[in-house]
C-alpha cells in the first residue's frame, strides 16, 4: 500500500518505520503548506490499517519505534488510536515509542483520562506546528487554531505523560509582523514548555497563497539577515526549562542544536557572530534549499 505523494515525516523519526494510516491532512488549509496540496484526506479504515501493520511488522520484526503518518492521526478517535496501538505492540514486541503529527484541536478533543490512557498505551510524541504564538499570523494563515489553544493543549497533554515535540516557522509574518511573530513565540513556547522544540524556515512553495503573496507583493519576505534576527529575538525570549532545540532542518540557514536552558547563552553568542559576520544577503532570502 504505497503512498501516492510524498511520505512527510519529521526529520527525528529518520530510524523509525513509518506507517501511513491515513493519507494526506484533515485540515489542508495552511496558507503556507504544500505537503498535501492536492491530495485527498482518506482515514484509512482499521481493517485495512490492520492489514498493513501485519504486512510492515513481518518484514522489520525488531523495530522499537514507529511513525503513524500523514497529517494529524491524533484527529482519530480514542478508540481508534487506543486498537492501532494495541495492534503494533502485538506485533512489534521491543516497541518502545509510537509518535504522530497533532494539531492542537485534536489533543484538546480528548479528555485527560483519554490521554494518559493513550501514553500508556505507548503513544509517545505529538508533533504540534505552532507556527507562531501570534494570532494575528495564525489568522492570516489560516491555521485553524488560535496560540492559545496550542498552548493549552501542550500542557495538557505533558500533563498526561506526552512528550510535546513543537514546531516554529521563521519568516512566517514577513517583515510585517517579524517582532510579533517572535515576541508573541517566545511567549507561547514558554507556556507551553515543550521537551523538544525545532525552528524550520518557511519557504514559499509553488502553489500556495504564501507564495503567491510574496509574488505580488503582498508579503514582504524576510532576507536571509532578517531571518536569523528573528531567531535571535525568539531565543532570547525564551525561558524553557528543560527542552531540546533543533534548527538544523534542510531549510535552516546553519544547522544549530542546544540543549536549553544550558545553551541559552552559546546560542545567542552563535546567532550574534553569524549577524556580525558579514556572509548573510541581507537584501534577499539567500539559497533555497537543495529539496526546492
Ligand atoms: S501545516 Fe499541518 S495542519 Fe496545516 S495544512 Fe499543512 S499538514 Fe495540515
Amino acid at each position: 500500500m504505497p503512498a501516492n505523494h510524498p511520505l512527510f515525516r519529521p526529520p527525528a523519526e529518520a530510524g523509525s518505520l513509518i506507517l501511513q494510516v491515513d493519507e494526506g491532512c484533515p485540515h489542508n488549509r495552511c496558507t503556507f503548506c504544500g505537503m498535501y496540496k492536492g491530495v485527498r484526506y482518506v482515514r484509512r479504515a482499521l481493517d485495512v490499517v490492520a492489514v498493513l501493520i501485519d504486512a510492515e511488522c513481518r518484514l522489520a520484526p525488531g523495530t522499537r519505534r514507529v511513525f503513524l503518518a500523514d497529517g494529524d492521526v491524533m484527529s482519530r478517535s480514542y478508540e481508534e488510536l487506543a486498537q492501532i496501538l494495541t495492534h503494533l505492540h502485538r506485533r512489534l514486541p521491543a516497541l518502545s515509542r509510537v509518535n504522530v503529527y497533532a494539531n492542537g484541536s485534536s489533543i484538546l478533543a480528548k479528555p485527560d483520562a483519554e490521554l494518559r490512557a493513550l501514553r500508556e498505551r505507548g503513544l509517545h510524541t505529538l508533533y504540534m506546528g505552532l507556527e507562531s504564538g501570534d494570532e494575528a499570523i495564525l489568522d492570516q494563515t489560516q491555521k485553524g487554531e488560535t496560540a492559545e489553544q496550542m498552548v493549552e493543549a501542550a500542557v495538557r497533554a505533558q500533563a498526561a505523560g506526552l512528550h510535546m515535540s513543537v514546531m516554529v516557522l521563521l519568516g512566517l509574518g514577513g517583515r510585517h509582523r517579524t517582532c510579533e511573530h517572535a515576541l508573541n513565540s517566545a511567549r507561547a513556547l514558554n507556556r507551553m514548555q515543550p521537551r523538544l522544540l525545532s525552528f524550520l524556515r518557511v519557504i514559499p512553495i509553488a502553489g500556495t497563497r504564501f507564495h503567491s503573496d510574496i509574488e505580488a507583493g503582498t508579503m514582504a519576505q524576510l532576507s536571509e539577515f532578517e531571518v536569523v534576527e528573528e531567531l535571535r529575538a525568539i531565543v532570547a525570549g525564551l525561558d524553557l526549562a528543560r527542552t531540546v532545540f533543533r534548527a538544523n532542518h534542510s531549510s535552516n540557514i546553519v544547522p544549530l542544536e542546544a540543549r536549553l536552558p544550558r545553551d541559552k547563552q552559546n546560542l545567542l553568542d552563535a546567532l550574534d557572530a553569524l549577524l556580525e559576520s558579514g556572509t548573510l544577503d541581507e537584501s534577499g532570502p539567500g539559497p533555497v534549499p537543495m529539496w526546492l
